[in-house]
């Protein structure tokens, strides 16, 4: 049993991996769940942006983005929802980083296997150099 505070209304509560907000605010979670979900499950809701869903549900875009994180929202059944990338916050629906951000971090990790490479290379290049030094002379 863990003991915490609320990362919303800071009350003490005991923690579980399952419970990660006290009593309180989990039922009004729920609540908010509810009107996310009845909400989105208008068929003429399906296209609706997560700025749109938390207008007009007055639920926090961050806990909209808690449900999806959390699987609670589908996101295959809403095609404009998402979460935001974790490099540079564009919406994106799948992974953690953006189709940019990933093809940046490739590039960089690539960039440093050349260069790792290169040093190699110039150390295997040094030590030819010295054993083949002639020596007596
Ligand atoms: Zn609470
Ligand atoms: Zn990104």
């Amino acid at each position: 049993m863990e003991l915490s505070n609320c990362p919303e209304c800071y009350s003490l509560f005991v923690r579980t991996p399952f419970k990660t907000v006290c009593d309180t605010c989990h039922k009004k979670e729920e609540r908010h769940y509810e009107a996310v979900y009845s909400f989105l499950k208008q068929s003429r809701n399906r296209t609706a942006t997560l700025v749109t869903t938390a207008e007009e549900t007055g639920v926090s875009e961050d806990l909209i983005l808690k449900f999806i994180r959390q699987g609670k929202i589908q996101l295959a059944n809403f095609p404009n929802l998402g979460y935001p990338c974790q490099k540079c916050g564009t919406l994106i629906r799948e992974n953690k980083l953006c189709l940019t951000c990933s093809k940046d971090l490739k590039t960089q990790l690539f960039d440093l296997e050349r260069e790792e490479e290169r040093r190699q290379k110039v150390t295997e290049e040094k030590a030819t150099f010295y054993t083949f030094q002639p020596k007596n002379k």
